[in-house]
């Protein structure tokens, strides 16, 4: 299966960031690195229920737009959505066996996050806490975070004509540094999510797993179909890393180099819309693209444009094909 095309983008536009950077690397981020005692959450998506209530928590708590329609609508789960620059976190309704089942979708605060090695002027940064945070002040709009995401979560202000952000959840860092947990978490009535150290919610995890017949089941096709038929599905199959492992398994642990945000679920993880991809950071891919050819003397405005060239044919191409 080949690389899709946003996963491609993805590298690209890592590598181009890059490459950049290598004539004069004095705004280049060093690789993040992520204490034992760093936070996270861990998602069970067998108890969450839909309601939104973590939705309504987040809009709340960032003060965000107030949608068309009411946090309590659920016809809203009709559709499949993504986080945009107006909605941080969304809970999408997934057919699996016939069945619903929900996921919840938000920034997963990657441990070595590819959007903090994409941005050139050091607008995102990982924080001790596990927070990836974004500060307005340095952004240049460039939007190499948004390409390099591998789970194409920053989303662009482009309804904000003169001062664009790029918008995301930043983990509720404030309420992080008074001790206090994620407002999605201490909203959601099924305590779906837990938050605490990340070492900690593993072993939270692999308990949850032995101690659920569900969750034991290696080999099971369930969903498959389902999942195939809806963009969720579409997405999840389409980048070119192995498939998931089935059940028993802790999604985040090690995807893109393992992430703050965990999941654990009684179906498989792509069925439900979580992305396939491999277990390598995704800076370090682009280091290894960058090294091979550094190594033979392409110089970084070469390779840039060859990379431009690459993503035009690609763009292109897709257009094409709609
Ligand atoms: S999920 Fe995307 S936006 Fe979030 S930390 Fe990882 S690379 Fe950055
Ligand atoms: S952690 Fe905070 S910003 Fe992120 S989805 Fe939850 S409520 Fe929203
Ligand atoms: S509040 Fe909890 S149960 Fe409700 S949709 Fe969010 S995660 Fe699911």
């Amino acid at each position: 299966m080949g690389v899709s095309r946003r996963g491609f983008l993805g590298i690209l536009g890592g590598a181009m960031a890059g490459a950049t950077l290598a004539g004069g690397r004095a705004n280049a981020q060093p690789p993040s690195s992520t204490s034992a005692d760093s936070f996270g959450c861990l998602v069970d998506l067998s108890l969450c229920v839909g309601c939104r209530k973590c939705e309504a928590a987040c809009n709340k708590q960032n003060s965000l737009p107030q949608p068309d329609r009411p946090f309590d609508d659920m016809s809203v789960l009709d559709t499949f959505r993504r986080p945009d620059a107006d909605k941080f976190t969304v809970v999408n309704r997934h057919l699996v066996g016939g069945a619903p089942a929900y996921a919840k979708v938000q920034c997963l605060h990657c441990l070595d996050p590819a959007c903090v090695s994409a941005c050139i002027v050091g607008a995102l940064t990982k924080e001790p806490s596990g927070a990836v945070r974004y500060d307005a002040s340095k952004c240049i709009g460039c939007r190499y975070c948004m390409v390099a995401c591998p789970f194409q979560i920053p989303a662009y202000e482009y309804s904000e004509a003169l001062t664009p952000r790029v918008r995301k959840c930043e983990f509720c860092f404030e309420r992080q540094m008074e001790g206090k947990a994620p407002a999605c978490v201490s909203a959601c009535p099924k305590e779906a999510m837990a938050y605490g150290k990340r070492e900690d919610l593993l072993l939270m995890a692999r308990e949850r797993i032995r101690s659920s017949a569900a969750r034991q089941v290696t080999a099971s096709t369930e969903g498959a179909a389902d999942a195939a038929s809806t963009p969720a599905g579409d997405a999840a199959a389409g980048n070119g890393a192995a498939p998931l492992p089935l059940l028993p398994y802790i999604y985040g642990e090690r995807e893109a180099g393992g992430t703050s945000w965990l999941y654990v679920a009684s179906h498989p993880f792509e069925s439900l819309g979580l992305l396939r991809l491999p277990p390598e950071a995704p800076p370090r891919l682009t280091e290894a693209i960058q090294h091979g050819i550094f190594k033979n003397f392409v110089p970084p405005l070469g390779l840039a444009t060859l990379l431009g060239m690459a993503m035009y044919t690609l763009r292109g191409r897709k257009e094409k094909e709609q």
